[in-house]
């Protein structure tokens, strides 16, 4: 039985927040992106926030919640966009914001706290030459814990692939939920996927290494075409451009062009783009490939006035999921899918399912290294319906070969291919023996016998 009277005298000292709206607050994450997590997650609340300051800290919660039985949903910066942060079973949040010191930054990689602002990160490495491989497009406000623990890739992943290839996190520190005094682990190699993109259901992270780039001087363009059909081969020539520098590659719908509202001067009506970052020393041969593709160079960051350069948010928060919070911004019934068009022929898959959906789905690429070869992931924009629409949508998808990540899902199973990851689940048994951690986001801990042809209810969300 959770016993928070006995949990809070075990964690004095600790500063910690009890006032149910600002417990409710940092409860939350951005779920709402989703009309259906929005209906399902909405009274969804802790009983505490504890917010340790340091490694010793975060320990003695830890500790305590085990003593106590009092399930424990890590924070990092609450950007996750399907409830993956959210208390399902009450209890305790672990807010780690007051953990964001970069540690120590190497020769070639960087070590710092889990809530450590990806944005905070890059600039204390630039003066060192370096900078992150990749980042999520909330990356002025997302942590690196929770990137790690809830994110796949972003910004970057056109040249290093996703956070889940090897190589692309170095070393993971990470705590267990298995006694009064947690038992610590450095993780390296294949070992760090029992914690990454667990959502904090294994393990909470510690402190984090990452791997580090030569610095880059970018440049933002936007690229327009007559047709949907010539930007989408476009972005897969530049994927596929192995001598091309090259940060973010983004096709979009002409009918997206509305909701990016500051780049309205630079986007031609009725025509599809492409926003691209690239090396300033790669934007000749940009030039020349999108000339030849009949593409028109509508914007340069590196061609305008310091007051517009001001004015313009970069490009990639016009990219990945800021898309979408755009588009919410102007029509709040748009919500959206994540699609894989797999090879081959990903523009045949992209345009068959354009066609089939029309305006109710307007396409939106982002193309990334998937392994070793051009990868495409589609956020499609969806103007929302109902429910049963929704997932006749998805259907849709699967049925013409294009597998759907669900972001209207909380599990880990059904945001993924529908499958548990056994390694995952082997660890948690050890490392998580009561299942307090994050309850109610691995399927298989709870249920393992679940169907998939509904979707998962974690019980106290029933009521
Ligand atoms: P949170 O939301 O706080 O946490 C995410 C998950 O990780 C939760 O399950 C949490 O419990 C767990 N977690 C947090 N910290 C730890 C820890 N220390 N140890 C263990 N588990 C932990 N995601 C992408 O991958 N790429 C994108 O390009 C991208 N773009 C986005 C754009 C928008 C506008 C929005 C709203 C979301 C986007 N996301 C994207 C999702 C999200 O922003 C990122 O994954 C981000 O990195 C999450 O970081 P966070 O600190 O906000 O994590």
């Amino acid at each position: 039985m959770m016993d928070l009277a006995a949990l809070k005298i075990d964690i004095d000292g600790v500063a910690i927040e009890e006032n149910p709206q600002l417990v409710q607050q940092k409860s939350r994450d951005f779920y709402w992106y989703s009309p259906v997590l929005k209906r399902r997650l909405e009274g969804v609340t802790a009983a505490i926030v504890a917010r340790p300051k340091d490694e010793e800290e975060l320990l003695l919660v830890i500790g305590a919640c085990f003593r106590n039985d009092v399930p424990l949903t890590v924070r990092g910066s609450g950007t996750g966009n399907y409830g993956q942060a959210m208390p399902l079973a009450g209890g305790l949040v672990l807010d780690l914001s007051g953990m964001n010191r970069v540690k120590a930054v190497k020769a070639g990689t960087v070590v710092a706290e889990p809530g450590a602002i990806l944005a905070e990160i890059d600039a204390a490495v630039r003066p060192s030459g370096q900078e992150l491989r990749m980042f999520p497009s909330t990356y002025h406000t997302a942590s690196i814990g929770g990137f790690i623990g809830g994110g796949s890739g972003g910004v970057g992943s056109i040249r290093w692939g996703g956070l889940r290839d090897a190589g692309n996190v170095v070393r993971v520190r990470m705590a267990a939920m298995d006694g009064s005094i947690p038992t610590v682990l450095d993780l390296t190699g294949p070992d760090i996927h029992r914690v990454s993109h667990a959502y904090g259901t294994t393990g909470v992270i510690t402190e984090v290494e990452m791997p580090l780039a030569p610095a880059v001087d970018w440049v933002d363009a936007i690229v327009s075409f007559p047709t949907l059909e010539a930007a989408v081969r476009h972005g897969e020539t530049l994927a596929g451009a192995d001598g091309l520098l090259l940060k973010n590659v983004a096709v979009m719908d002409a009918a997206i062009a509305p909701f990016l509202k500051r780049h309205e001067s630079y986007l031609a009506e009725g025509e599809a783009f492409v926003v691209l970052i690239a090396a300033a020393f790669a934007m000749t041969d940009v030039v020349a490939l999108a000339t030849r593709a009949g593409g028109r160079i509508m914007m340069r960051s590196d061609r305008l006035d310091e007051a517009e350069r001001h004015r313009l948010p970069p490009a990639f928060e016009l990219a990945w999921n800021h898309t979408t919070l755009r588009a919410l911004r102007v029509d709040p019934s748009i919500t959206y899918l994540q699609v894989l068009y797999p090879q081959p022929d990903i523009a045949g898959k992209v345009l068959t399912m354009a066609q089939l959906l029309g305006d109710e789905a307007p396409t939106h690429l982002e193309f990334v290294r998937f392994d070793g070869a051009v990868g495409c992931f589609g956020l499609p924009l969806v103007r929302y319906t109902s429910e049963e629409r929704l997932d006749a949508i998805v259907k849709l998808h699967e049925d013409h070969g294009c597998p759907i990540f669900n972001p209207h899902r909380y599990t880990l199973e059904e945001g993924g291919m529908k499958q548990t990851d056994a390694l995952q689940l082997a660890f948690k048994k050890r490392s998580d023996p009561k299942g307090l951690l994050n309850p109610g986001k691995m399927i298989a801990w709870d249920q393992p016998d679940f169907d998939y042809g509904r979707p998962y209810l974690f019980p106290s969300l029933s009521a």
